[in-house]
């Protein structure tokens, strides 16, 4: 690898031997020096990220839902109490 700064070559290393440039960047390089296995369990950790953040949303919904539920038949019995 080539330093940015100085442009000396410095080989696999990822902090230059002359100016002392930090090169190495984990999101770029790393990602891409990762195998195909360990880019699986990267993927698989964002999509259950994913996967958690719809199941919260689900969740709320349905919560909702059987809160409205129990709200109306609360409403259509007190309706029913005042009639009588
Ligand atoms: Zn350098």
């Amino acid at each position: 690898m080539k330093c940015p700064r100085c442009k000396t070559e410095n080989g696999t290393r990822t902090v230059c031997s002359k100016c002392g440039y930090f090169m190495y960047h984990p999101d770029v390089a790393n990602r891409a020096h990762m195998t195909k296995g360990q880019q699986a369990v990267e993927d698989t950790k964002i999509v259950g990220k994913k996967v958690g953040k719809v199941f919260k949303y689900a969740w709320m919904i349905l919560t909702l839902i059987v809160m409205s539920f129990w709200l109306v038949a609360l409403m259509v019995w007190v309706m029913g109490m005042i009639v009588d």
